[in-house]
């Protein structure tokens, strides 16, 4: 929770007293961990920022001792350099998407999407980008029932983008990825499986964390910052729903989603309808 929502009072028994000790030992130990995750967050990003830097100023200084007259060296030492700005770019609106889906904001925790449509919208638009794809969908939708979750649609969407474009980066030969939708009694679950690289064990249990690659080069090469899932980790979080994954090296992997339905006389939903 945040810190402003902490209040404390007066305790006036003993048993308040060492209540209020516990506490704070608790709210000790919880700035403790924050603050230190927080230093190993600029570490990360620093080092993240080095080498795109670090390449730029090559390039450039390639350039101003003998690119100038080398036309060669001008074209590429250019088309290095702004791949490396690009790459900064993004790494840049990534980090400011960690650090918003941490804390969601309340206005949009109290929006809802429904979750056939949008996850069709985003399907149809994986489909018209990677043309060389075969995409599934597998969904229990039935005809004219939609079904809602609290959430922000964007925060929505760009989870499962997400899961869909690591789907077609860490795939292989086959080119195949399915996306399903099933739902239980008051939970969605969203899965995304592709038949590519998969990954071991251990990697499985890293790979939500903040710049964790099982492979950096190969991520790199592929546009990757290793944040990807951290973001989609943490706004699944702040929706109170849950992430995994199940994979096997070089055979694929699945990751599902799932997230708590809003029943359809919940007063948000009503309330909402009524307004559209
Ligand atoms: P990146 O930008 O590197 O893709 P992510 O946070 O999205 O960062 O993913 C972290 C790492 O997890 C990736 O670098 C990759 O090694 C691994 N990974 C993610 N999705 C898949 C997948 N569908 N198949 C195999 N490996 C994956």
């Amino acid at each position: 929770d945040s810190l402003s929502d902490i209040r404390v009072r007066k305790p006036e028994t003993d048993d308040e007293w060492s209540d209020l000790l516990v506490h704070i030992n608790r709210l000790l130990d919880k700035i403790d961990s924050y603050v230190s995750n927080q230093k190993r967050f600029v570490e990360d990003v620093s080092h993240e920022l080095r080498t795109p830097v670090s390449i730029v100023e090559g390039h450039l200084k390639l350039l101003n001792r003998w690119g100038k007259d080398d036309p060669e060296i001008l074209a590429e030492s250019i088309s290095a350099s702004l791949q490396e700005i690009t790459r900064m770019k993004v790494l840049v609106q990534e980090m400011l998407d960690l650090s918003r889906a941490d804390h969601v904001d309340v206005d949009y925790k109290n929006e809802v999407t429904e979750i056939y449509t949008t996850a069709k919208q985003v399907y149809n638009n994986m489909k018209l980008i990677h043309p060389d794809f075969k995409f599934f969908l597998d969904s229990d939708d039935r005809e004219g029932e939609s079904q809602y979750v609290q959430m922000f649609r964007n925060h929505f969407e760009q989870i499962l983008i997400i899961l869909m474009d690591n789907a077609v980066k860490y795939s292989l030969d086959r080119k195949e990825i399915h996306l399903s939708i099933s739902r239980s009694v008051n939970t969605v679950e969203i899965a995304v499986q592709d038949f590519g690289e998969g990954m071991n064990q251990e990697d499985q249990e890293k790979v939500f964390g903040r710049f964790y690659r099982v492979d950096k080069a190969r991520s790199r090469e592929k546009g990757g910052t290793g944040l990807g899932l951290s973001i989609a980790y943490q706004l699944i979080k702040s929706y109170r729903g849950q992430i995994r994954v199940d994979s096997v090296l070089g055979n694929g992997s699945i990751f599902y989603i799932s997230l708590p339905l809003l029943e359809a006389d919940s007063p948000l939903l009503v309330n909402k309808m009524q307004k559209q």
